[in-house]
């Protein structure tokens, strides 16, 4: 190694890149970070941090319209949207400062630039030109909106990285996608005020998850004035005296002040270097790696969404750090991806782990699946008419809970918990046998006794 610059280069300062440099050098390892933009990466700057910050900004509406039946009077609420974003500009810089600082103090030399793969132990740093030896490099490059380029009006519409900084909250938006980040920003600009449509190509929003989320979210949705069009897609934007004109791919017009495409995001591979050094990618351009983050260039390594892994901050947080345990600290890290718990930041909100009802139908011979529809305590004097969801499925052989799916306030939260239990294969009968918390929203997990009659039709 002696004749490397570095141990190790890590090549993108987000939440997998990050962690990889940080936990390599506290082994010891000499570890240098490139970031072509800012410290922190989609999660901090533009991703989870952001969105949730404008999550919150955009249920104090619910907040104020429930206030009445608390005997509490407001007066017109006023809601301005560059005293919010400035908030959130200032916070995230907050954090981002944190970020570099965090690996400046565990000794990673860091490098304010783009880096491209030079040779399979080299890289080069694109503003400068300086090539730099490591012993091994780590890709951390994560993802990027995905619009196609021909779609006619691309210059008009935007997406998630440009609706953290819009300069106007607009009057109305069409969001085109039914997936995490169309779901969430629909609930974002409803809450805020403005008149939302969702344009989704399939039949129904949030396709893989378990069904009855799916159908009681679109309900609830729908009851919060947000449109929903399925079964067609946008074919063209242009501008109108209107504002923006929306042609749907079913001939359907509709106005609209912005458009923002929620179509998916690729791995964010472009001019690395990949190709010409041989590293494998897959169909959808990620780096294909192994079990120990190994791409088939020997000292070439990635982690985080580059790779095909779940796409979230957690997963990309442990697989930084369980390669840089086992690379520089001689430990062996096991990651189980089969329970993730994760949510959708709708309102209400979604929080899931385990198999949705028609997966889980084909692992188990057979499953009890209970179901609990209830509006919570302050809905009654709030007057909303909302149902919370709460939904388990179980393996009617073994009696372990497959799959926990709440719909209600704070679903992230009583999942993450739920998915503990979950990752210990617990039973339903431990559920029962553990004493309700009440008055709550979750004693209904442990309170379950009604199974469902129809239940989807099990593997034979
Ligand atoms: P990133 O965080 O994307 O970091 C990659 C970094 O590499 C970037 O900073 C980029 O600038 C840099 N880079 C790229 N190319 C180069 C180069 N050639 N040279 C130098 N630097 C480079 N996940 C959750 O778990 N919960 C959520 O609530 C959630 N909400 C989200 C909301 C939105 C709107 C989005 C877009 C994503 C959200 N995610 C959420 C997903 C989460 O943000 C990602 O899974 C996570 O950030 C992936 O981390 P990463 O390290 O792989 O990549
Ligand atoms: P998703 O994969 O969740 O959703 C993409 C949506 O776009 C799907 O509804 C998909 O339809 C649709 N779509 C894809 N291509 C086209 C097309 N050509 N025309 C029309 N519609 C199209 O991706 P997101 O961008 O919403 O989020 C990316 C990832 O980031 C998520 O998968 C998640 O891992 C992560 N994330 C996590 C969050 C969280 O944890 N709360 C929040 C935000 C993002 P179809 O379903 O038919 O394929």
């Amino acid at each position: 190694m002696a004749d490397h610059d570095f141990d190790l280069f890590v090549i993108g300062g987000g939440s997998g890149g990050v962690r990889a440099a940080r936990i390599a050098a506290g082994h010891g390892a000499r570890v240098a970070l490139a970031e072509a933009d800012r410290f922190g990466g989609t999660c901090v700057i533009r991703g989870c941090v952001p969105k949730k910050l404008l999550v919150y900004a955009s249920r104090f509406a619910d907040d104020f319209a429930d206030a009445a039946g608390f005997g509490w009077t407001i007066e017109q609420p006023r809601f301005d949207w560059a005293s919010l974003i400035e908030a959130k500009d200032r916070e995230i810089a907050r954090l981002e400062g944190i970020y570099r600082s965090n690996l400046v103090n565990a000794g990673v030399t860091v490098f304010s630039e783009r880096a491209e793969i030079a040779a399979p132990d080299a890289v080069r740093l694109a503003r400068s030109g300086r090539q730099i030896k490591a012993a091994k490099i780590l890709i951390a490059t994560g993802g990027t909106p995905f619009v196609d380029d021909d779609f006619s009006g691309r210059d008009l519409v935007i997406t998630s990285n440009e609706a953290f900084d819009l300069p106007h909250l607009p009057e109305r938006i069409v969001i085109v996608g039914g997936g995490y980040i169309a779901i969430e920003f629909a609930g974002i600009f409803a809450g805020l005020g403005v008149d939302t449509t969702i344009v989704y190509r399939g039949d129904k929003i949030l396709r893989g998850f378990d069904e009855d989320l799916r159908d009681a979210l679109t309900e609830a949705y729908q009851k919060r004035g947000i449109r929903i069009v399925t079964d067609t897609t946008i074919a063209s934007v242009k501008k109108s005296p209107n504002g923006l004109a929306v042609e749907l791919g079913n001939g359907a017009m509709l106005d609209a002040d912005q458009v923002m495409m929620a179509t998916g995001r690729r791995p964010n591979v472009a001019g690395l270097g990949l190709v010409s050094h041989g590293v494998t990618c897959g169909w959808n351009g990620h780096v294909v790696v192994d079990d120990e983050f190994r791409t088939n260039v020997p000292g070439i390594f990635a982690v985080g969404d580059v790779t095909d892994r779940p796409a979230l901050t957690p997963v990309a947080i442990r697989d930084g750090h369980a390669f840089a345990d086992r690379e520089f600290g001689g430990k062996e890290r096991d990651i189980d991806y089969e329970m993730v718990p994760t949510a959708v930041f709708s309102t209400p909100e979604i929080g899931t782990v385990g198999w949705p009802e028609h997966l889980a139908a084909e692992r188990a011979r057979q499953l009890d699946v209970y179901i609990s529809r209830f509006r919570t305590m302050r809905a009654t004097l709030g007057g909303r008419d909302e149902r919370t969801l709460m939904k388990l499925v179980v393996d009617r052989q073994t009696d372990r809970l497959l799959g926990c799916h709440i719909l209600g306030p704070d679903a992230a939260e009583i999942v993450q918990m739920a998915a503990i239990a979950m990752r210990m294969n617990v039973t339903k009968s431990q559920f029962d046998r553990t004493m309700p918390l009440h008055p709550s929203a979750a004693e209904e997990l442990v309170t379950m006794r009604t199974k469902r009659t129809e239940v989807a039709k099990a593997a034979e």
